[in-house]
């Protein structure tokens, strides 16, 4: 069905990098054949499931939307990959996504811009635009994206679909392709609420292949999920409702607030005031560590060589020069300015000292309420092309999902409404390893 769907409408969302079928099908095979046996299967058995193309599978071209990697196939599954084959899911392909998952539209792919489904004029938002565009279009039934700065949180609002940026460390990083590692985490995109908890526990642990993957019980994430919320406070950052949040975005959050109202929570104004550093703090951090994660593809080790040097040092330029796309040669320029021995304190070293700031905001916040509440992003959907020109414009519209990423936290983006036609993001909330309460809010607000 899923390659049928696929099929019918990829021409034009344009979500799969590479398809998997002949595996895919003997896959569905042998799980057919365990059909019927004495095994007990979990509740995701035989479920088609997409992987973003950050994250490496065995044999399966693993490309991060780089000409760099076009044609590297990695040896070994990813830890979550692992984990979904032994939640007997079958993999049916590889998502496209902004090269190196640098970028907010999917237009930073140097293979395709995909589409987002409900307006194809429009971007699905980015880095893991595929992920939310092949889950929103019905081609699977779901995915996995990686969120650094906002990445699964923002896709997702643009395609009206729910996406879990879980605790830094709740999901093993082994085998995603690091971008910024201080930051990035794998998680679950989905249609509902409760199919996203059963994704994030078939995929959550920690893992000896992760130093940075947490030692904490794996709670049971559905047993909350009981549709009530009476009693449960709620705060609403000022700075999340202010300047650069459209009139009906803004609208939005406060309808979903008073459906949770009605539910018996209360919620109140609250500040976190170092939000306005957060894109600054953002982009210096996750630029700096790139830089040092990027230096390994230099035409010996994996992928692309290029053809046109005549000795060690050119190779090394020439295949970065012709690998890299613009985006991420601007990030790798910035990050290495940012680590340069000149200029280390006042860039990288005031960033860190700005990014325990904006942990403390959250963490006052969280010392009188259970979840932080609002949009995901400033708007919905933006039209193709219109903000390829200027990279700062570009970087703004992350500006609400990244404190999140800075602090660790887990917050989810769930469909709240649609403004003209295109879907809005509600993004909640809560402490570290907190999930199950995001989900417990998230299902009775859905
Ligand atoms: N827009 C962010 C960036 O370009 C998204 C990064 C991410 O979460 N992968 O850095």
């Amino acid at each position: 069905e899923s390659y049928k769907r696929i099929g019918e409408v990829d021409g034009k969302v344009q979500a799969f990098l590479t398809l998997d079928e002949e595996n895919a099908r003997k896959q569905a095979k042998v799980l057919d054949e365990a059909l019927g046996k004495e095994k007990e299967h979990g509740l995701l058995f035989g479920l088609p499931v997409g992987v973003k193309d950050n994250i490496v599978t065995k044999g399966i071209r693993t490309t991060c939307g780089s000409k760099i990697l076009g044609d590297f196939n990695p040896i070994y599954d990813a830890t979550v990959v692992e984990k979904l084959k032994k939640a007997e899911t079958i993999t049916i392909g590889k998502i496209n996504m902004d090269e190196f998952a640098m970028g907010s539209s999917n237009e930073n792919s140097a293979f395709a811009a995909t589409r987002n489904p409900w307006d194809l004029d429009r971007v699905p938002g980015g880095s893991s635009g595929g992920s939310a565009a092949a889950v929103a279009a019905g081609e699977v039934f779901f995915s996995l994206g990686s969120d650094t700065g906002g990445s699964i949180r923002q896709p997702a609002a643009f395609c009206g679909v729910v996406g879990l940026k879980p605790t830094y460390g709740r999901v093993s990083r082994y085998g995603l392709v690091a971008f910024a590692s201080s930051l990035d985490q794998i998680g679950p995109i989905t249609r509902t609420v409760e199919d996203n908890a059963y994704l994030l526990q078939a995929i959550s642990g920690v893992d000896q292949m992760d130093s940075t993957s947490a030692n904490t019980e794996v709670p049971d994430f559905l047993s909350g999920m009981t549709g009530d919320v009476k009693g449960l406070k709620i705060g609403v950052p000022k700075e999340y409702l202010g300047e650069g949040v459209s009139e009906e975005v803004r609208q939005s959050v406060l309808d979903a607030l008073k459906v949770l109202e009605g539910l018996g929570a209360t919620w109140e104004e609250v500040s976190l005031p170092h939000s306005k550093y957060a894109l600054a703090t953002y982009y210096l951090l996750s630029s700096s560590e790139a830089s040092a994660n990027l230096a390994r593809f230099d035409g010996v080790r994996y992928g692309y060589r290029t053809d046109n040097a005549k000795n060690l040092l050119e190779m090394y330029k020439q295949t970065r020069a012709e690998g890299f796309g613009p985006e991420v040669k601007r990030r790798i320029m910035l990050g290495t300015y940012a680590l340069s021995a000149g200029h280390y304190d006042a860039y990288y070293i005031k960033a860190q000292k700005v990014r325990t700031l904006i942990k403390q905001d959250f963490e006052k916040v969280f010392e009188k309420y259970d979840v932080i509440i609002g949009p995901t992003t400033p708007t919905p959907a933006f039209k193709v092309g219109e903000k390829t020109k200027d990279p700062l414009t570009m970087y703004a519209n992350d500006i609400l999902t990244i404190p999140v990423n800075l602090a660790g936290v887990p917050g989810i983006s769930v469909p709240a409404g649609f403004v003209d036609g295109l879907p809005v993001g509600l993004q909640i909330i809560a402490k570290h390893f907190d999930e199950s309460t995001i989900y417990r809010v998230a299902h009775a607000f859905e």
